[in-house]
């Protein structure tokens, strides 16, 4: 078709971070149709815009991913469920039935003909044997085999891909997968259990300042090691990689490791204080050194996620922390108001 952004744009999981985020990208650069779906009911999406088509739908269901691919022209796959360590480790059946979604996607995807399929995978494939130490081991495409991924999360995440491959050599379905490594930016989660690190480190320093009880709780030493990949970032490389000619499964992540202190460190010179640090062994706390490996990426697109995790972390506290005073006013609803008037 002449014009791409006047074909129907199909966004899975909208209602939650780098999705709405990716439907605001996507009005940004002009795209005209657009079809957003998610599970939560509409008033718990982060961001909803009323020029979208907003559809609220469980996509474990084959029927509703067959309402959700129907038209499309092309489709971003990032409906999961997911959440950072507390979650994954708690939840591993639930992580494993997103294999759902992604079967009926991929199923349906191919049933309406669509030019090109998105589907978001995670550094959570690759071995754990190779991220036992705390000097960050830079993870390469190739390591995710021989496999040994995050129980539950990334298994699923492994085998989805393997069916995007599949789908594609023996479809010859277009698909694109990208191993996103940690993301964090504003209109994310930043409380209730399901929030990462940066969000989580955020709102914790800022409880601190705001109480005047200054300590915060770190799960496990602090000197786990872990890459963090601004919104923006991501956003972006998800358009590069959709539309470029790599077939395989790509790393999409920041190469600048940091220990969880270094992240601390970075919230408090944010916010202007220095907490007690108290360190909880016990809690859930992943790898002990994982990174991104970007040589493939810079190779293939001469790009790599390059916004430092200080100017990043700045715009995400101060939007953690507007959200923190909104909930402390009993406005919880400014997330979705702001968004849509947008
Ligand atoms: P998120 O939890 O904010 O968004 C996922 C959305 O999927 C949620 O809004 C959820 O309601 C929706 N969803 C879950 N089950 C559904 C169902 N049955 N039908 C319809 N919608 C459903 O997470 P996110 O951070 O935006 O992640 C998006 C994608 O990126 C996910 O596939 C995730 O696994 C992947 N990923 C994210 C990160 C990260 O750091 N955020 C890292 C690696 C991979």
């Amino acid at each position: 078709m002449a014009d791409a952004k006047e074909n129907l744009v199909v966004v899975t999981g909208a209602g939650g971070f780098i999705g709405g985020n990716l439907v605001s990208a996507l009005r940004a650069r002009g795209y005209k149709r657009l079809r957003a779906l998610d599970i939560k009911p509409r008033e718990q999406w982060y961001q909803w815009f009323d020029d979208v088509e907003n559809l609220c739908l469980d996509l474990n269901l084959r029927e509703n991913c067959e309402l959700a691919a129907r038209g499309a022209y092309e489709i971003y796959n990032l409906a999961a469920n997911m959440g950072g360590m507390g979650f994954i480790e708690h939840n591993k059946a639930l992580c494993m039935l997103s294999v759902l979604i992604n079967t009926h996607m991929l199923q349906e995807a191919l049933n309406s003909g669509v030019e090109r399929f998105f589907y978001s995978s995670s550094a959570c494939v690759y071995n754990g044997e190779k991220q036992k130490t705390f000097a960050a081991s830079s993870l390469k495409e190739e390591d995710a085999y021989p496999a040994l991924a995050e129980d539950g999360y990334g298994w699923e995440k492994l085998f989805s891909e393997r069916m995007c491959r599949h789908f594609s050599e023996d479809f010859n379905l277009c698909t694109r997968v990208a191993r996103f490594h940690n993301v964090y930016g504003p209109w994310g989660t930043w409380f209730g259990g399901r929030e990462k690190a940066p969000a989580a480190i955020c709102r914790k320093v800022i409880e601190a300042k705001v109480s005047g009880k200054h300590e915060i709780e770190i799960w496990g030493s602090g000197n786990q090691t872990r890459s963090f990949m601004f919104i923006d970032d991501c956003i972006k490389g998800i358009d590069l990689i959709m539309h470029s000619g790599i077939t395989e499964p790509i790393n999409l992540g920041s190469s600048e490791a940091v220990t969880i202190n270094n992240l601390v460190d970075i919230a408090e010179e944010i916010a202007g204080i220095t907490l007690k640090r108290n360190y909880d062994l016990d809690a859930p706390k992943g790898v002990n050194g994982r990174n991104s490996d970007n040589t493939l990426i810079k190779k293939y697109l001469n790009w790599e996620p390059n916004t430092s995790l200080r100017t990043g972390l700045e715009v995400t506290y101060r939007w953690i922390y507007d959200q923190y005073m909104a909930r402390q006013r009993g406005e919880a609803g400014i997330a979705r108001k702001s968004a849509a008037q947008r």
